[in-house]
């Protein structure tokens, strides 16, 4: 495609999304789509002859958009939010359109250096100490196995990255809580851990990581001959955003030697908020860190935050400096190779800088707190309503809720929670993620959609009325 042509297709791509954010709340937010459904209207060999760039432009109308959810409407309250401001869409944009790849600092130098510094204002932005380093990775799973590669190698003092898993030393364990996310049993089963190493301790009655258990936990498997190494604690669960005691875990991993990750993915966008950063304290103890910006922040995925106190270990993990990659300015500057899996490098820094810069940190601190708020009044409906049960504490965004009509209970509770769901979703008018909390079904209502306001929290609290009405 010529630069010419690009100009003038590029304009009607940018009408064509500029069109489907503006119109993003007519539409049913939930997908009605059956497996198949596109594959079927999808030729089965490519075309042998041009069929120009405006065939595909119909087709998005016509056959991709009526596949997808859509998680840019008002009314989502599926998950997580994954926020794609439009500025940092064009941030992407321009990213992909530089076409340039960070493989060295020298390959390309913008890449490099402004990765350093805007991973660097989120961290001030944050309230993080300044011996934080930051990078940027494509997914918090991806951070949780190069942390626990890190821990790994720290407790193993480099041995298992040279003798691989033949090191032939005790097994190492990993601790986190039942409520940690799938990702970080994903990354010790990855990193060589085993599942039968990872620890996954109980918790308290806010559903946060009962650091007693994890104390007894320790105990016994230096008893039976185990190497304990790292723990991970989570700060804003998935189910519930419960947040674990991190100094105290501090403590506990500063007593032990292990290395502490926290898994921060959803809420550490909350910290940009002076009056949450309480609910991290003793963050600047830990190792490494994970926050989502292309969560609730607003960057459009996929940007991970990777932060650790100390980038020499992790480079020295990491490092293989193979002489075709090899510079002479290679001991000056950051190498981001080697912070992580991939060689190659998108320039995903544009994205967030697009965020940062355009909307200023103010204006992303009022947004979030218009959601905080949204939430608190969410709460209190439901707290006013003798019928439905919160079922865990409401720390930022996040209700678990249930409806539970007197004499409902056991397996009928779970099949009728399904149930007006369902009744939910076939409305389209919002989409909201069942998960099972203590055995048993409950809905969880996330707020924070760019475009979420209390007119659709309201909306939707008439919904639930309206579905469960009998
Ligand atoms: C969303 C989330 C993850 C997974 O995030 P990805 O970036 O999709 O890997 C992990 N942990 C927590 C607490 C999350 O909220």
């Amino acid at each position: 495609m010529s630069p010419e042509e690009f100009r003038r297709l590029g304009h009607l791509v940018v009408d064509w999304l500029a069109d489907y954010r503006a119109n993003a709340g007519s539409k049913a937010v939930a997908c009605n789509a059956s497996p198949g459904d596109l594959l079927a209207q999808l030729p089965k060999a490519p075309p042998e002859q041009p069929e120009g760039f405006e065939a595909i432009l119909s087709d998005l109308d016509d056959l991709i958009v009526p596949n997808l959810a859509h998680w840019q409407h008002p009314n989502f309250f599926a998950y997580f939010p994954s926020n794609g401001d439009l500025s940092a869409v064009l941030g992407d944009f321009l990213s992909t359109g530089l076409g340039v790849l960070g493989l060295t600092w020298q390959s390309a130098p913008a890449l490099t250096e402004l990765e350093d510094r805007v991973t660097d204002w989120l961290r001030q932005m944050s309230g993080l100490a300044d011996s934080w380093q930051g990078v940027i990775q494509d997914t918090a799973s991806s951070c949780a196995m190069i942390a626990l590669v890190a821990a790994r190698e720290r407790t193993t003092k480099h041995g298992a990255v040279t003798t691989g898993m033949q090191h032939g030393q005790a097994p190492l364990v990993v601790y986190a809580s039942t409520e940690a996310h799938s990702s970080i049993q994903k990354a010790a089963m990855l990193a060589g851990f085993g599942c039968d190493h990872v620890r996954k301790i109980t918790v308290d009655a806010n559903r946060a990581f009962d650091v007693a258990a994890l104390r007894e936990a320790i105990t016994t498997d230096l008893n039976s001959g185990l190497r304990p190494c790292a723990i991970v604690a989570t700060t804003g669960t998935t189910t519930t955003t419960a947040f674990d005691p991190i100094n105290e875990l501090a403590n506990v991993a500063e007593q032990h030697g292990l290395w502490l990750h926290v898994d921060s993915a959803m809420a550490g966008t909350a910290m940009i908020l002076p009056e949450c950063q309480p609910l991290w304290h003793g963050i600047d103890r830990a190792d490494s860190l994970v926050v989502n910006p292309h969560k609730w922040l607003g960057v459009s995925f996929d940007c991970s935050v990777f932060y650790v106190r100390d980038d020499q270990h992790l480079v020295r993990v990491m490092r293989t400096d193979p002489s075709y990659l090899r510079t002479t300015i290679d001991d000056q500057v950051k190498t981001y190779r080697d912070w992580g899996v991939a060689l190659g490098r998108r320039f995903r820094a544009m994205k967030l800088w697009s965020l940062i810069r355009t909307h200023g940190t103010e204006r992303l601190r009022t947004r979030i707190r218009r959601d905080l708020d949204n939430a608190r009044w969410l709460t209190e409906q439901v707290e006013a309503d003798p019928e439905w049960r919160l079922l865990a504490p409401m720390q930022l965004q996040t209700l678990c809720i249930r409806h539970e009509p007197v004499g409902v209970t056991g397996d009928a509770l779970d099949k009728y929670t399904l149930d007006w769901l369902q009744r939910v979703h076939d409305t389209g008018r919002a989409w909201l993620t069942p998960a099972q909390l203590d055995g048993r079904w409950m809905v969880r209502v996330s707020i924070g959609s760019l475009t979420t306001e209390r007119e659709h929290v309201a909306a939707l609290w008439q919904l639930l009325q309206e579905v469960t009405a009998t």
